[in-house]
């Protein structure tokens, strides 16, 4: 049976479809099959002695995990990727990775909210200082550098507020101080940014989003370049959060279709920040690929695409109305994720959380996921919202 051809040789649509893949394995089956287990046979005394199977226990891996993590390292461009059960647990894992007591760590003011908690609830016990910063700082952020600080995270653009951050220029001044460099990468997902090659040493990704794509199972997935990835690895062990099999199968066939789906996000997510622009309802529409946005420029520098997450402020009206507009959609389904093949919207306000900034959008924001339903529909619904919202202002 023909291997398939080494990925590195390939360009990345390709590598998409070869990477992980080891058919002559699993009797010429395409995939990888789910493998669950625990225990792991020895075939003699000598081999359990020597630990010398490449896989030993459930914790360890399994020939699942193995695959997506290969494949996840070709896509990102890195060294090693370990998973984690949730996009959340592998911040934990990626933070665990880099800091230890005593160390002071940055996070970006603009951050998804549940990695603030984890930061103020956790790492504060384990006597870690972390400390917010102004996503719009740049290399500047190196003026708030002390002698222990340890990792600095960056999520470009922004959770809900979508400020871009110049991730190349942060990693710069941090690495001349040997400072870890966590990205949460899950907007982009690496075919939209290739995080290691823009200097970011251990990379997140929500697997629960685009690499689903059909919101039916969780992931986190942590990255990491060579300096970074013996530790990760260790780390990993330490903990041994494992994600399941069965969504580690998900993923894989999930990663074949991603590029397909992220361009559609694209192209679909493009269209209908435009339309909501033109609306006379709408103040201002946070989407980077939109030159109104102030990171259009780090956007097109950095950024290989944009997916199909965005935000919306509108002209201000009561919160009856906001709620009107949201109860009069039918397509537009209220949830939180994203990443899926559905539509979905949210109100947020980011006021109550933040510390370093101040966000005031000057009216009541939304964020919209959209789908892969048709533009048109999905205009037609938000146009009966906006109906319902005026009617009942
Ligand atoms: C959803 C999300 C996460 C967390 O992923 P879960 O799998 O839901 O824990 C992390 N970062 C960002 C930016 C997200 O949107």
């Amino acid at each position: 049976m023909k291997k398939p051809p080494e990925p590195e040789n390939l360009r990345l649509r390709t590598r998409l479809v070869a990477a992980g893949r080891r058919p002559e394995e699993h009797f010429g089956f395409v995939n990888t099959p789910v493998y669950r287990g625990s225990t792991v046979l020895f075939p003699d005394a000598a081999s359990l002695r020597a630990n010398s199977p490449r896989f030993t226990y459930g914790t360890k891996g399994t020939p699942t995990t193995q695959a997506l993590e290969e494949a996840w390292s070709d896509i990102a461009g890195a060294a090693d990727t370990a998973l984690a059960p949730t996009g959340l647990a592998a911040i934990a894992l990626a933070l665990s990775t880099a800091l230890s007591a005593g160390d002071h760590l940055l996070v970006t003011d603009s951050a998804y909210q549940p990695t603030r908690k984890f930061c103020e609830g956790y790492l504060r016990r384990m006597n870690v200082e972390t400390e917010w910063y102004d996503p719009m700082l740049g290399a500047q952020v190196e003026t708030l550098f002390r002698p222990n600080t340890k990792a600095i995270l960056v999520e470009a653009p922004g959770s809900q507020s979508f400020e871009m951050q110049d991730v190349p220029a942060i990693a710069e001044a941090a690495h001349r101080r040997d400072i870890c460099v966590i990205m949460d990468n899950t907007w982009a997902t690496p075919l939209f940014f290739p995080p290691h090659a823009r200097g970011v040493d251990l990379a997140v990704e929500a697997g629960t989003k685009y690499l689903s794509g059909h919101s039916d199972l969780m992931l986190g997935l942590v990255s990491a370049n060579a300096r970074w990835s013996q530790r990760l690895r260790e780390t990993f062990d330490l903990f041994a959060m494992c994600a399941g099999p069965e969504d580690c199968f998900l993923a894989l066939r999930g990663l074949r279709t991603m590029d397909l789906r992220l361009r559609e996000a694209e192209r679909q997510g493009l269209a209908m920040a435009h339309w909501l622009a033109a609306r006379p309802e709408v103040k201002d529409v946070l989407h980077p690929a939109l030159p109104s946005h102030p990171g259009h420029a780090i956007w097109k520098r950095d950024f290989l695409g944009s997916s199909g997450l965005f935000s919306v402020v509108l002209h201000p009206v009561s919160r009856k109305a906001v709620d009107a507009f949201l109860d009069a959609l039918t397509l537009f389904a209220m949830g939180y994720s994203w990443g899926g093949y559905e539509s979905l919207v949210i109100p947020f306000d980011c006021r109550s959380y933040r510390t370093a900034t101040t966000w005031a959008p000057g009216g009541p924001a939304l964020r919209f996921q959209i789908g892969l339903e048709d533009a048109a529909d999905l205009q037609d619904d938000l146009a009966r919202g906006f109906e319902a919202m005026l009617a009942a202002k």
